[in-house]
């Protein structure tokens, strides 16, 4: 129908774009197959605050690729290309594994004593090996299980259910936690968050968006955020507020009792460097604009 509707011209256009689009898939996918054995991945950590203590309570790793010809190549671009190349197995390890050393090395010798958060593919999710990658990681990192969150995207649980439900049971096993990730995009259905053993769910951020948005009314906003955290409520589960960027925004969350946040406003994703820094530079004043310091 579109295609019709567009005629002759329409189709050459529409055929160019998409060439254009398959041919940087297919050049990204040849130039990541090498990224990590040349050294070019690396992680950020951005940080999630306790909205009533202001304690660094959890630390979210966050994967980057830098190309030396192409420079930053976000996630959103990768991550998609390494899981269906199946590559997806082998940078979620390495992944796990630094996140994990690190988060070790900042409770020894820097005092911290939260969580380390770390996303996961369903790819990874859905192999009947990742429970025990899991537990070799935290065996050969030293880092006790409950230091550990796994963020899981809704998509991933209702997917293939049987086998996220028995990892999800394994992970539990061991005492790793579990977070739905951009909660409220996906296909939501709360029998999930009854049955399997969540700990948490992160707000998606065009939620928290909609809070200050003059082009949508903030009501539903906050008529949303307050029935999730309802809900959360209802089966004892955390909740973070994702993309936290101003004060207005972090008042707003706090007073609909979200426990947590993250967002531009607190930190960027810092590398390991700068949020080691931060540690030891003490607790942020939440009200004070911390990130006109970090950024
Ligand atoms: P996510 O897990 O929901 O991560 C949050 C994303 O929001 C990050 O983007 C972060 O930089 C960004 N963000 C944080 N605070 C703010 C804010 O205040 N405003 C705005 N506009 N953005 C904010 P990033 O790092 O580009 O990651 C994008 C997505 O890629 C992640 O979304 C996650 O789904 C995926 N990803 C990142 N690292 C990994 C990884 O190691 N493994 C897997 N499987 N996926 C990953
Ligand atoms: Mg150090
Ligand atoms: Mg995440
Ligand atoms: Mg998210």
């Amino acid at each position: 129908y579109q295609i019709k509707k567009a005629g002759r011209n329409g189709i050459r256009r529409f055929d160019a774009a998409l060439d254009a689009e398959l041919e940087r898939t297919i050049l990204l996918t040849r130039e990541f197959q090498f990224a990590l054995s040349r050294d070019q991945l690396s992680l950020v950590y951005q940080p999630i605050y306790d909205l009533k203590t202001g304690e660094m309570s959890k630390i979210e790793a966050l994967v980057r690729w830098s190309h030396p010809e192409f420079g930053a190549i976000s996630p959103g671009v990768f991550i998609p290309i390494a899981e269906t190349s199946g590559q997806i197995m082998a940078v979620g390890r390495w992944v796990l594994e630094q996140a994990c050393f690190q988060a070790r090395h900042w409770r020894e010798n820097h005092g911290w004593a939260g969580k380390i958060t770390v996303n996961v593919s369903p790819v990874q999710f859905a192999q009947p090996t990742f429970v025990d990658e899991v537990k070799q990681t935290l065996l050969l990192s030293g880092l006790p299980a409950h230091r550990l969150e796994l963020e899981l995207t809704e998509g991933a649980v209702i997917h293939s259910p049987t086998l996220v439900q028995t990892a999800l049971r394994g992970l539990q096993r061991l005492g790793v936690e579990i977070a739905i990730d951009d909660f409220g995009t996906g296909y939501s259905s709360l029998a999930y968050l009854r049955d399997l053993p969540i700990g948490c769910i992160k707000i998606d951020r065009s939620f928290i968006e909609d809070l200050a948005s003059p082009r949508r009314a903030p009501q539903y906003a906050v008529a949303l955020i307050t029935a999730i955290v309802g809900i959360a409520r209802t089966l004892d589960l955390q909740v973070v507020a994702e993309g936290v960027e101003t004060q207005e925004q972090v008042d707003a969350v706090r007073g609909l009792g979200c426990d947590f946040a993250q967002g531009y406003f607190f930190a960027r994703p810092l590398d390991a460097a700068r949020l080691e820094a931060l540690l030891d530079s003490g607790q942020p004043d939440l009200n004070a604009g911390w990130h006109q310091r970090l950024n």
